[in-house]
């Protein structure tokens, strides 16, 4: 290894690989330092879904869009919570981020774009992914890295873990890393760039920033937040930890593993209307199961004790309902019952409350309601979808979380993407792009659809084209 670069980038994920790339394709002699045995990141576990207003392939098929639009949805759905700069500066440069994708050879899923998917709708089909998720960035964007590593520009090294920030005089000179066989070495760089994603695989430090809410995860397990704990260690702010939002439906395969939540049962009204109830630790609903508003059905899971629910059902709704589960099949799914530490059966709603840990006397109420609601067609909480009540057992109640796919909180940056202290002041030559700034930063306490991806890239992307500098380009980037 040299043993000074012009850029040092931490992590060869999502946002590190543009980073390189472009900084790269600027002549820069780039280290990109990935702890992984391979490069790619949560792009490997992304659905890769992106957002961009003004973008060519909404030209080809007619869609007018413009980033302000973008930009109004996105006030609209994070209630006015988004960082202003950060998110207008991702919204304005987006639909370039996209369009590079799709010019190297992205290859999307054949209706894209869309409006709506998952989270709460756009005004106009503004969203879209590859046919292979994540997987399909990371295919285009490995080759054009493969070429700057060809070219000598960029260095990459692979099982190479940071384990600090080197300093001189308040400036950021470098970072500490640790190969595999754990021998430690120290390299210098005149831009050091964090792209290490988030925290959402570190218990402990969810703890710290995300106190509020118990952490169910599935992500990256390389997501341990290890840029912001060397970020903080130089003196960065962090923060938006509180700013949590769980995607409702996990299921967690080991009760004593945070990071075993997978994303299990299909709740959301827009692919299969609920046959099934919600309940909460007392068997009480506390959501109007098909309600057309992810984020109101996310917000009221968020408020239930340990953020978790039971989803409760019959053996009516379990043979005549389109199948919720999916990863399982209904016949398979029936195994699962009482063997899997999720899967509650008994043949009476008391045993039944009593093995999934349900208040039982709430529960056997909260279903005499529903079905009275049912024959009246006319639920309590205004659920519209009342096919069957809930009266032939066996019973069954699945618990599921609110889990985590991505962490609220990180470091701050100002417009040209460098790492703010605890006062606001950027620290010399620290730059940071990606989730290690927070999920919540771009999207407030809430989901926006696509606003982790492709920000990620079009930072890394803005940071190897114009922000960084280095000797004698100085001059021309400004
Ligand atoms: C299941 C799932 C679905 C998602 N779906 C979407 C979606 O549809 N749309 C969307 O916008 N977002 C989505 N997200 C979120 C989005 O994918 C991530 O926020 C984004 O990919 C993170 O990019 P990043 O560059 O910050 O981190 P990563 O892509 O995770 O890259 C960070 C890299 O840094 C490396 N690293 C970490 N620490 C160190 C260290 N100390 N030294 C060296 N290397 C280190 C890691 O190994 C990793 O390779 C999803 C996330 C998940 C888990």
């Amino acid at each position: 290894m040299d043993d000074m670069f012009d850029v040092i980038v931490v992590g060869a994920g999502t946002g590190g690989i543009p980073t390189a790339i472009f900084a790269g394709q600027r002549g820069a002699n780039v280290l990109l330092i990935e702890a992984d045995d391979r490069v790619g990141g949560t792009l490997h576990w992304s659905s890769g879904q992106m957002t961009a207003a003004g973008t060519k392939l909404q030209k080809r098929l007619g869609i007018e869009d413009h980033p302000d639009w973008h930009w109004d949805d996105c006030l609209r759905i994070s209630k006015g919570e988004v960082h202003p700069v950060l998110t207008r500066i991702a919204i304005d440069h987006a639909a370039d981020s996209f369009d590079w994708l799709c010019d190297n050879g992205l290859d999307l899923v054949p209706f894209a774009p869309v409006a709506g998917w998952g989270h709460e709708p756009h005004r106009v089909r503004r969203y879209a992914w590859g046919v292979n998720g994540g997987t399909s960035v990371l295919e285009v964007m490995q080759p054009l890295l493969d070429e700057q590593i060809g070219r000598g520009t960029v260095t990459l090294s692979l099982q190479t873990k940071m384990t600090k920030l080197l300093t001189e005089n308040g400036a950021v000179v470098g970072v500490e890393v640790q190969a595999r066989d754990g021998g430690k070495a120290e390299v210098f760089g005149k831009n050091v760039v964090l792209a290490t994603g988030g925290y959402a695989a570190n218990p402990a430090l969810w703890k710290e920033l995300t106190p509020n809410y118990p952490l169910r995860s599935y992500c990256n397990p390389y997501s341990r937040g290890e840029g912001i704990i060397a970020a903080r260690s130089v003196g960065a702010r962090v923060d938006g930890g509180d700013r949590f939002l769980c995607s409702t439906g996990g299921i967690l395969q080991n009760p004593n593993d945070p990071l075993s939540a997978r994303g299990g049962l299909i709740l959301n009204p827009h692919f299969r209307q609920p046959w099934e109830i919600f309940v909460n630790h007392k068997g009480e609903r506390f959501m109007r199961e098909d309600h057309p508003s992810v984020d109101n059905r996310e917000h009221a899971l968020l408020k239930q004790k340990n953020v978790e629910m039971w989803v409760v059902f019959d053996e009516g709704i379990r043979q005549n309902a389109p199948n919720f589960h999916s990863e399982i099949e209904r016949e398979h799914m029936k195994t699962l019952f009482n063997n899997h530490p999720s899967y509650f059966a008994a043949d009476t709603l008391d045993e039944l409350a009593k093995r999934a840990g349900v208040d039982a006397a709430g529960l056997k109420k909260t279903v005499e309601e529903f079905n009275q609601g049912v024959e009246a067609k006319k639920d309590k909480l205004g659920r519209e979808s009342l096919p069957r009540p809930i009266n032939r057992g066996p019973y069954y109640a699945i618990k599921t979380v609110g889990y985590a796919v991505l962490s609220p909180g990180g470091l701050d940056i100002d417009a040209d993407f460098r790492v703010l202290d605890t006062k606001s002041k950027p620290i010399p030559n620290l730059y940071a792009t990606g989730e290690v700034l927070g999920k919540a930063r771009l999207s407030g306490a809430t989901y926006l659809s696509g606003m982790s991806v492709l920000p990620a890239i079009t930072f890394g992307r803005l940071l190897g084209q114009t922000r960084l500098k280095w000797g004698d380009n100085r001059a021309a980037a400004e």
